[in-house]
């Protein structure tokens, strides 16, 4: 390994048991979409103690994301993706600091990953404009350095009934629940006609208040994926018929309105995740070759959204377990010891990609490259 790679990796060791802490307390913190205010203050705290401040050229985010699941916490992992953020931009600043190399690294807080989009806002006010290229990294079952995930997009559909007693006079009421379960079962039943590589899932969000009331109006959320935006919107042609049906049939109206921040699917840059796999390899890292984990579908990341506007590359890498995500198991290995070996393992073959970046310019050439060719070759 080069001088400035082992001093990179050291760099990352030094703070291990400060990002241990931090990874902890944003796991015994759990905060949703859009209110990661304690992961947030930890984080920028921790890098203001680590005097971030650098400026120069060639610029390199790292994403940190830091929400929680409703109900089961850290069950994804984020706490150890906001430290993996961390651990890679010290790496960098110190190889920037005492390595005579020219670049910067910006820290990028994306908050709400869990279906807010966090990241599509901070596209759209300009945050990404700066960078040259984007990286990050998410805790999983395999060590994938371009795992597939697809493109989606969630809808709320509400149903609007009239309430009446249910049992003195149930005739004079429009019963939105019934639409609402109408709705499900159609959704369900018109499953066998996706294809495999599409989902759609659904939940009631709001089913009525009491038995004796005729529900007034029932609410359900959903979310639809495919690996293509046009696959999605015949997705979501087919899912209109579903909510238009159900109204029909129960006597309700219904509204719903996709989300206009719908997630992409990622669209990796090979170099880039061609040199995380060399530097990750130098590492001891032993990345997956079973074809079937490779094409193994996920799901669903805004960092899909900054993959069009920046080179991105955003792998999985594995804890070591075989336990699915969004589980209360995965959320009790995320807060493990060994979680954290891993993550700042990873987060080292990160930070040494960006110095190959730095001490070649070159290399950011062909990265960019790569990416119009990739652009290009979609919209064909
Ligand atoms: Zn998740
Ligand atoms: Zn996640």
């Amino acid at each position: 390994m080069s001088n400035l790679k082992s001093l990179a990796c050291a760099a990352i060791d030094k703070e291990s048991s400060n990002l241990r802490t931090l990874s902890l307390d944003i796991w015994e913190h759990p905060e949703l979409c859009f209110e990661e205010h304690h992961a947030h203050e930890v984080l920028t705290n921790f890098l203001e103690s680590k005097g971030f401040l650098v400026s120069a050229t060639l610029v390199i985010g790292v994403m940190c994301e830091y929400d929680a699941l409703p109900g089961i916490g850290h069950a994804c992992g984020h706490n150890l993706i906001a430290i993996l953020g961390l651990s890679v931009a010290l790496g960098i600043k110190e190889v920037l600091d005492k390595g005579n190399v020219k670049g910067k690294v910006t820290v990028l807080g994306c908050p709400a990953e869990e279906g807010g989009g966090g990241k599509i806002d901070l596209i759209n006010v300009g945050a990404y404009k700066d960078l040259d290229i984007a990286m990050m990294a998410h805790p999983s079952q395999f060590n994938l350095p371009k795992p597939v995930y697809v493109a989606m997009s969630q809808v709320k559909v509400k149903y609007q009934g009239k309430a009446s007693h249910a049992s003195s006079f149930p005739w004079n009421g429009v019963n939105a629940l019934d639409a609402a379960v109408l709705c499900y079962q159609s959704v369900s039943c018109m499953r066998q006609q996706l294809k495999p590589t599409w989902r759609v899932h659904g939940v009631i969000t709001n089913g009525g208040d009491k038995p004796n009331i005729i529900p007034e109006t029932a609410e359900l959320l959903y979310y639809a994926r495919a690996p293509s935006g046009e696959e999605l919107q015949d997705i979501q042609r087919r899912l209109g018929g579903c909510f238009q049906g159900a109204a029909t049939a129960t006597g309700c109206t219904v509204t719903y309105a996709f989300d206009p921040k719908g997630y992409d699917s990622l669209m990796s840059n090979n170099k880039m995740a061609a040199m995380y796999v060399e530097n990750g390899e130098s590492l001891g890292i032993v990345y997956e070759h079973d074809q079937n984990k490779l094409s193994k579908q996920g799901g669903s990341t805004d960092m899909g959204n900054v993959s069009r506007v920046l080179p991105s590359i955003h792998p999985k890498f594995s804890l070591n377990t075989e336990v699915s995500l969004h589980t209360t198991e995965f959320r009790d290995i995320a807060k493990t010891e060994s979680a954290h070996v891993t993550t700042l393992l990873h987060a080292k073959a990160l930070a040494m990609v960006a110095i190959d970046v730095y001490l070649n310019p070159s290399l950011v050439q062909v990265i960019k490259e790569e990416f119009q060719q990739q652009l290009t070759a979609e919209t064909q």
